[in-house]
């Protein structure tokens, strides 16, 4: 039954998590799935420091609790990086964090594209599409594509390499290259361009018309209220902050009349637990709705 419906889950431990005295990521699923969510999002945003056998546990908990995993692989990735050492650095994170993934049954790893620094954005991007090609090749050569998806994510700020054509463009690369969607960021970055059901609608029409309509189905997707200046992205906010959007409701109501798969993480500021219960909540009033 899960299979057939999104699965929302939470980005990274809340205060929630670590008011019940709990301390390691092993017990995130089962504390989740007391909140009725079936997700996780393990982030390894400072590095893929972890072992087989936690890898190994983190898989039996997910199987025992019916949980979808991913990784966030680390912030330090930069595959339009000028620098050959950062380069060779950012494979190396990525292959690392996709070798866990590969022993968590991890169905994805996130990882943002990069910086745009001193070139045109088409520059950075067609040089991490480069890179991203030469990923791909070394982790299929370990085996490492045939479940895990690779997924740049939408950015939040312009300096960053990854609007939704940017990362569409990086998922041109190969089938196992698909987007994560942070409809956080693109309303961050867009001055708060989320506000109704066709700015929902308009965002998934370009992702299948670049990847055909297969990418919809599966989408990972990042959510949370998020507050943004000029520049963008400030910071991510919680459902109990109240002024933030963007809203989810309207992309509820798409999700459940298409009927799609996806993925929804919820990255709120330490209230990711109860907000992913939220939108959960909110999707299955949508379903509801259509009957
Ligand atoms: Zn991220």
């Amino acid at each position: 039954m899960a299979e057939t419906l999104p699965r929302f889950g939470a980005g990274g431990n809340s205060d929630g998590f670590y008011a019940a005295g709990h301390k390691s990521s092993l017990l995130a699923c089962e504390y989740l799935y007391g909140l009725g969510l079936n997700a996780y999002e393990y982030e390894c945003t400072h590095g893929v420091r972890i072992s087989s056998a936690f890898c190994a546990s983190m898989r039996k908990n997910a199987e025992l609790f019916d949980f979808g995993l991913s990784i966030h692989a680390p912030y330090y990735i930069n595959l339009a990086s000028l620098d050959g050492a950062i380069r060779e650095k950012s494979v190396q994170h990525l292959l690392k964090a996709l070798r866990a993934a590969d022993q968590m049954g991890a169905a994805s790893v996130v990882f943002h594209p990069g910086a745009i620094g001193e070139q045109t954005r088409e520059q950075a991007t067609e040089r991490a599409a480069g890179l991203l090609e030469e990923i791909v090749r070394l982790a299929d050569q370990e085996g490492l594509l045939q479940f895990t998806q690779l997924r740049p994510e939408t950015m939040g700020k312009s300096g960053q390499l990854g609007t939704l054509g940017e990362v569409l463009r990086l998922c041109e690369v190969a089938e196992s290259v698909r987007p994560a969607v942070d409809f956080a960021h693109i309303h961050a970055l867009t001055g708060g361009g989320i506000r109704e059901r066709r700015d929902y609608e308009r965002l998934l029409g370009k992702i299948a018309r670049r990847l055909g309509e297969g990418a919809l189905d599966r989408l990972h997707i990042h959510f949370s209220p998020i507050e943004y200046t000029k520049a963008g992205e400030k910071r991510h906010r919680n459902l109990s902050d109240k002024e933030f959007g963007p809203d989810f409701e309207p992309l509820a109501a798409i999700l459940a009349e298409q009927g799609w798969r996806p993925t929804i993480i919820c990255e709120s500021a330490g209230e990711q637990d109860l907000d992913a219960a939220a939108y959960a909540q909110m999707y299955q009033a949508a379903r509801r709705d259509l009957s």
